[in-house]
């Protein structure tokens, strides 16, 4: 039998190995940071395939990132070598949500080149829907909408599953009709939003017998990482499948449970063992991540929580520094002390690819952007909003969207006018006329309308141009390289020109992350490849392995580790974020709690924790306040540095009260950190806004449009058009006519801008 002296078992603890080799049935792993739950659960997947258990594609595995599920990958290659096939099913819920959807798009009305649509978007697409539906957009903002139709999407919720009280959370009761409204336009841009990914397929498994018993056959062996996090929609996927072979195994820890704004429910875990009888329970106690300080600190922040399931934690090592907790005049100091720090660590041999700086919220990272091109300290920021959110990079994604799919409407509308060519409103607005009478894409309608005279001689062959030049490079697409074709198309279409002419420091780092946005597209073969990849790169994803400093959200570093962790902000409205004050309830204190428990947690070696005095927020000077968790940290743990004079005795007074349980452990080895509290409440899902999320899209085929000419105007008929006036029809070519206007002359038109005269 595959027992202890199996080598792939040979660096796991016994529970770890346990976990590995319980293979039949449900296994909940519960436990906290550091404990080699992620390890656990790639040997464990490791060991399926070696054994033959199953082939790579019967397992259905779900990672946090895109990079942990790379890591998975490689680590399975290793073992049991390249005979091994990629794993298809190996990914981020999105990720594989977004490539099962593909198989079956059909089935809820999409094609399978649909485009995942990113928040920009799908705020546009409210916006309109709400404007044509009349209703005062200042008074029921669209964004309040896209935070109800998330939230409902995170449940599993339907338009038609809505009941009138849920109905109620947008303009009056009208919520249910827009949801509705919203995803029948989805549906005719053949489109949908990163919350439709796992509600399509979640109503595809639920509406398609045969569909989900080929899935539940098909995955033998079920995985589920960070499974504190999985929202209800995510659950209720996740437990179709598993009825099939029930092989369901998941990992998580309620301490770390920090997405609940997203809609993720803590009470999955708890629920586990109701809904999988029989589960067997592994508790993993060894933290192997962090010095026995970094730990107690962490610990003894994370006890002040009252609704905690509570566990041991405890590790072998010993040695290293007490946490550091530095307090600084400002931001720009705060920056500055950091990147020295960073360039001292660095001096002293640390690779600056363990060096992390990670912020509660993303307007804290720029401060350290500017310091850091200053001094030429190379980092990165991971997460979705500094590349791909770009305006610039949004541009550039348009065009090749455009050019993959000539139905892409809302990509028509971002590239129409930029860079600005003289387009305007009128226009654009008779090209959507145009299209919507011919039910055609916007890009469809540009073209046909500039073989007429529907639009001013200049506004026409503007437009020409554009449309002739999108056609060419439909055509260079099939040939050229997806970077050559980006490089061709920014330079063809003036984007560049424009952008070099601009002549500002913005400017030049827009025409830096144009270049880079090339050479990321390098790695890829076909430009459908790449913006699939665009699509699903998470937020919280690294690609990049240079060295480089890292800047993070703590929202995105769950899961990671790092040598060396910076934590700067730790000061009340930061972090406790102000939402998380304003709202003043325990459990969204709570949540934040646990955000610094995860911050605390990632580092090995050395944390520091800082915060500024002085503060600019949103253009504001204010003076803060040191965060209650700092004062929350057990003293004994942590070594407290101050360059002010006088804002120290705030924070020292708040400490001197702060007690230390564990003082007495954490020099002593194995040192035992023991926490408890009472069970989990709920905490309750808050509506805030999600971090924004990654542009999505992605297409194949360019799909062709016939235009039909329309029954009731022949040859020779007398047509009313608006503006030409009154005419007879000369010459009709499909949905193109030639009129002879009484006043106007000759003119060409397309037919549906016409009425038959009385
Ligand atoms: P988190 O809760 O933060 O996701 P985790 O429980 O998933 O943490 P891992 O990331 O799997 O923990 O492991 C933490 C560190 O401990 C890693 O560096 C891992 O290589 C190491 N580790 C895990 N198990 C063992 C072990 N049995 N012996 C030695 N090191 C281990
Ligand atoms: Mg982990």
């Amino acid at each position: 039998d595959e027992s202890l002296d199996d080598p792939l078992l040979q660096g796991l603890n016994p529970p770890q190995r346990e976990a590995v080799l319980a293979l039949d049935g449900p296994v909940l792993m519960l436990a906290g940071a550091g404990t080699g739950k992620t390890a656990a659960l790639t040997t464990r997947l490791a060991h399926i395939v070696r054994s033959r258990r199953a082939w790579p594609s019967e397992i259905l595995c779900v990672t946090f990132t895109n990079k942990a599920a790379r890591e998975m990958k490689e680590r399975v290659g290793q073992l049991v070598g390249p005979a091994v096939e990629g794993m298809p099913w190996l990914g981020t819920f999105h990720s594989i949500a977004a490539k099962l959807l593909r198989r079956h798009a059909e089935l809820v009305g999409l094609q399978s080149n649909y485009t995942i649509i990113d928040t920009d978007d799908q705020l546009r697409v409210l916006k309109q829907l709400i404007q044509a539906e009349g209703l005062d957009e200042k008074r029921w903002p669209a964004r309040q909408l896209a935070q109800c139709i998330d939230r409902w999407k995170n449940r599993g919720l339907n338009p038609q599953d809505l009941d009138a009280g849920e109905s109620e959370a947008y303009a009056n009761g009208q919520g249910q009709k827009f949801y509705r409204l919203y995803q029948d336009r989805l549906k005719a841009l053949n489109a949908c939003d990163f919350g439709d990914l796992l509600l399509h397929m979640l109503n595809v498994l639920r509406t398609n017998r045969e569909v989900l018993e080929q899935y539940q056959q098909r995955f033998k062996y079920i995985m589920v990482d960070e499974y504190q996090d999985t929202n209800q929609v995510q659950y209720l996927w996740l437990r179709l499948l598993a009825q099939g072979h029930k092989n369901i195994c998941v990992v998580g820890d309620d301490d770390q449970s920090i997405y609940s704004w997203r809609g993720a429910e803590v009470a999955n875990i708890l629920r586990f063992e109701k809904d999988f009888p029989g589960a067997k329970v592994i508790r993993l106690e060894q933290n192997y991540r962090s010095t026995p300080d970094i730990l107690a600190a962490a610990s003894g922040l994370i006890g002040a929580n009252s609704e905690r399931l509570g566990k041991t934690l405890w590790t072998q090592r010993n040695g290293g520094d007490k946490v550091r907790v530095i307090g600084v005049w400002d931001g720009p100091e705060e920056a500055r002390r950091i990147g020295e720090e960073a360039e001292r660590l660095e001096r002293e041999g640390a690779s600056l690819a363990q060096v992390a700086i990670l912020v509660r919220a993303q307007f804290q990272t720029r401060e350290f952007e500017d310091r850091f091109i200053a001094i030429g300290l190379p980092y990165k920021i991971v997460g979705g909003f500094r590349f791909y959110e770009r305006a610039e990079i949004r541009d550039a994604l348009a065009y090749l969207r455009l050019i993959t799919q000539p139905s892409d409407d809302l990509a028509f509308e971002r590239i129409y006018n930029t860079p600005k060519r003289g387009l305007g409103d009128k226009t654009l607005e008779k090209i959507h006329r145009h299209a919507r009478a011919r039910a055609v894409p916007l890009s469809l309608a540009a073209f046909e309308i500039t073989e007429t005279d529907e639009l001013p001689a200049r506004a026409r062959n503007t437009l020409y141009a554009l449309m002739r030049d999108v056609g060419r490079w439909r055509e260079a697409a099939k040939t050229l390289s997806p970077a050559e074709l980006a490089r061709t198309v920014l330079e063809e279409s003036g984007y560049t020109t424009a952008l070099q002419n601009e002549k500002s420091a913005e400017s030049a780092g827009r025409l830096e992350n144009l270049a880079e946005l090339a050479r990321a597209m390098e790695e890829y073969e076909t430009l459908g490849d790449f913006l699939e990849h665009v699509s699903l790169v998470m937020d919280n994803d690294a690609n990049d392995s240079a060295e480089k400093l890292t800047i993070m959200t703590i929202h995105a570093a769950k899961g990671l580790e790092f040598d060396n962790v910076f934590l700067p902000g730790w000061e009340e409205g930061v972090f406790p974020s102000q939402r998380a004050l304003d709202e003043g309830g325990l459990s969204a204190l709570e949540e934040e709690r646990r955000l610094a428990y995860v911050a605390i947690t990632r580092a090995r070696r050395r944390c520091t924790i800082v915060h500024a005095a002085n503060r600019r927020i949103y253009g504001q000077w204010t003076s803060s306040i040191p965060s209650r968790f700092i004062a929350e940290l057990p003293a004994a743990h942590v070594d407290q540095e101050t360059t002010l004079s006088g804002g120290a005795s705030l924070w020292r007074a708040q400490w001197s009260e702060a007690s230390d349980p564990f003082a007495d452990v954490a020099r002593n080895q194995p040192s035992r950190i023991v926490t408890r509290g009472p069970g989990w409440q709920r905490a309750a899902a808050r509506d805030y806004d999600p971090a924004p999320r990654r542009i999505a899209e992605s297409t194949r085929s360019a799909a062709s449009f016939a235009a039909k000419p329309r029954g009731d105007i022949a040859l020779g008929a007398r047509v009313f058009h608006e503006k030409f006036g009154y005419g007879t029809v000369t010459s009709q070519e499909g949905n193109k006519l030639e009129i002879e206007f009484e006043t106007a002359g000759a003119k060409r038109v397309i037919d549906s801008f016409v009425k038959p005269a009385p």
